[in-house]
């Protein structure tokens, strides 16, 4: 099957052309990188960000200072703004629905809304299930300590997440029993979560796609993660593991998940698979993803570019992977020696010298341990050889393989 779907009848807005402005939402290292690829075809791009220094402020050409939800600054970036979209998942879906009643926005807020909160998302999950084939893991919202009373024996063990503000592992902790479901829920502040039942993962993958606001998608070659704590370790594609049914099984899935959610942008969908061979869906980012950093280097058109484009109307561009590649995500750790405080440069010539490497800094001046610091990519003519470049950076950076 192509990797491009049929557009369907949408209306037909006129593409932004450059030297216009695009906005974008955060000042993280996904907007930089955003930024860098919508500079490299001729936009002018600005960011709202509050932090005086960030990844993105430092390139893009205007820095909107103020809060994510400031409606005057909102207010600039959409008269500014040919197109604004999102480079974090937590942006108040609100901002998005106000800068489109000034500007061309994608994603829109209501898709944003959805991925932000885990009980929307898994019952839009549930929704698209007849359609996409995946379902996502048996869960229950605990609001209340009558709802831990209630929990069913089936659930646990199981994890219990924050319905909001995740990421990164971030508030989610492992739970054997009920008691430690209520002790944990108590720690979390009484806000509202949701227990998910623990799977036994064979392995993760995930599956981008971009959609076009006139129904046009494409989605990318699977990629398969590893997590270490909760943090993205690497991708490799193609993944060890993923066989070519899985691979498509996935790929349906999202196209699915895209079309019924009516989505304009990039989207990244993370899936389990679980050792009987099923899967099961996890979340989804409503913008490009850490485990999309591969196709900067080995595709044909990365993830930012697509993402200019769809902002953009433009045509969606082609997705093929020119060659096999592991991306690994350089966390902070790795410019400070064992349990030392101290902090030195990472030796990042010798990993230059490692055939088919693509080096990622993201203009982070204060390395600290677990703080994702940048990427680096191996391309190579065959995916063993990218694993072995990718294990001989590790031993390079000090990184357990
Ligand atoms: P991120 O933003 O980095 O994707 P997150 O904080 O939104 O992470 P999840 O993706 O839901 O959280 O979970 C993080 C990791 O925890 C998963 O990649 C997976 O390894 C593990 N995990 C989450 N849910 C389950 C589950 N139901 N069963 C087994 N493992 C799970
Ligand atoms: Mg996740």
């Amino acid at each position: 099957m192509s990797n491009k779907s049929t557009p369907q009848s949408a209306p037909i807005l006129p593409s932004a052309h450059p030297p216009t402005w695009l906005g974008v939402m955060g000042g993280g290292q996904l907007g930089r990188m955003f930024a860098h690829a919508a500079q490299a075809m001729g936009y002018k791009v600005a960011v709202l960000e509050p932090a005086a220094d960030s990844p993105a402020g430092q390139v893009a050409e205007r820095q909107v200072q103020a809060g994510y939800d400031d409606s005057i600054a909102l207010g600039q970036l959409a008269a500014l703004c040919s197109a604004v979209t999102t480079e974090f998942e937590n942006v108040p879906a609100d901002s998005m629905k106000l800068l489109a009643q000034g500007s061309f926005v994608a994603p829109a807020g209501a898709c944003v809304a959805i991925a932000q909160d885990r009980i929307a998302e898994k019952r839009f999950f549930v929704a698209c299930a007849p359609r996409s084939g995946v379902m996502p893991a048996p869960h229950k919202v605990i609001a209340t300590q009558a709802d831990i009373d209630a929990i069913d024996d089936d659930l646990l063990p199981g994890i219990l997440k924050t319905v909001r503000m995740g990421y990164d592992g971030k508030g989610q902790v492992r739970v054997k029993t009920r008691d430690e479901v209520r002790a944990a829920f108590e720690a979390m502040d009484g806000v509202t979560c949701l227990l998910e039942k623990m799977l036994p993962l064979a392995y993760e993958v995930s599956v981008l796609t971009a959609r076009g606001h006139d129904g046009a998608s494409v989605v990318y070659p699977i990629a398969e993660n590893v997590h270490r704590d909760g943090i993205l370790f690497t991708t490799t594609v193609p993944g060890p593991n993923v066989s070519p049914e899985c691979a498509q099984r996935a790929q349906d899935a999202a196209r699915a998940i895209v079309a019924q959610l009516g989505y304009v942008g990039v989207l990244c969908i993370e899936f389990f698979v679980l050792e009987d061979g099923s899967l099961v869906v996890n979340e989804m980012a409503p913008r490009p993803h850490n485990s999309g950093h591969y196709t900067m280097d080995a595709c044909v058109t990365s993830q930012f570019a697509q993402q200019v484009r769809a902002m953009a109307r433009l045509p969606l561009g082609d997705c093929r992977q020119h060659s096999p590649a592991v991306m690994l995500n350089i966390p902070g750790d790795v410019w400070f020696e064992g349990t030392s405080d101290t902090v030195r440069e990472p030796a990042w010539e010798r990993v230059l010298a490692l055939p088919g490497a693509f080096l990622h800094l993201y203009g982070k001046d204060d390395p600290r341990r677990g703080r994702k610091m940048g990427h680096v990519t191996f391309v190579a003519p065959t995916p063993a050889e990218a694993q072995e470049q990718t294990r001989a950076a590790c031993a390079i950076l000090g990184i357990a393989p």
